[in-house]
């Protein structure tokens, strides 16, 4: 998965606020960016940047680093956006908003429903047996709802979003393939070192051994 700006803004969004755009837009591609630069540059005070910079911190989502101002004596931060965990924060959420579909598409397919003609209510089976088949709100009488369109919808949700991670999962194991390579790669080119250092030692101890015995 590429982590688009825009879905580091939904995640972010999700735990600032809109008011926290702007902030994440002066961070995004950036490093180590001073606390003081980010609230010139976003016309706040101090105080209010800081706060949701924690924030973020809180959730792993950014990081900083500490300098301490030479003449003033005070220590400044500087921050950065940790976009790995920003991704793994969104592949969690996606997760969690899976399990929810699946859990309600599991609902609405065992489960029967009623509406009242009047849209006040939406009653599962239990629930609409104890008003008797009748709307709570304005007594008419409860039909049975039609939800194969709602099923549908929620289908078509859980197939986006299982073929979201999955390409992610894909792409992880891609990516893991390639640096396990690496690795092995590194290590072979060790290996052949050590050996040729290793022939060549024996190499000379033979000639030693050789020019003793004349
Ligand atoms: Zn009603």
């Amino acid at each position: 998965m590429r982590l688009t700006q825009k879905k580091i803004e939904e995640i972010m969004l999700s735990i600032l606020g809109e008011e926290g755009l702007p902030l994440v837009k002066e961070l995004s591609g950036k490093q180590h960016v001073s606390e003081f630069e980010l609230a010139d540059k976003l016309k706040k005070d101090i105080k209010i940047v800081r706060k949701m910079l924690y924030l973020l911190y809180n959730h792993n989502l950014v990081s900083f680093i500490r300098k301490k101002d030479k003449i003033k004596g005070w220590y400044i931060y500087y921050w950065t956006l940790q976009s790995e965990s920003i991704k793994f924060s969104y592949i969690k959420r996606k997760k969690e908003l899976l399990a929810k579909l699946q859990q309600r598409l599991e609902e609405e397919s065992k489960e029967l429903f009623f509406t009242c003609p009047n849209r006040c209510v939406r009653l599962n089976f239990d629930q609409a047996m104890d008003f008797e088949f009748h709307c709570p709100e304005c007594g008419e009488l409860l039909s049975q709802e039609n939800n194969a369109e709602r099923v549908e919808t929620l289908r078509k949700k859980i197939a986006e979003i299982e073929a979201e991670l999955e390409e992610f999962m894909e792409k992880r194991k891609a990516r893991k393939a390639v640096s396990k390579a690496r690795k092995k790669e590194v290590k072979t080119r060790k290996r052949d070192k050590q050996r040729k250092t290793a022939t060549k030692k024996t190499a000379k101890a033979v000639k030693k051994s050789v020019k003793k015995k004349k």
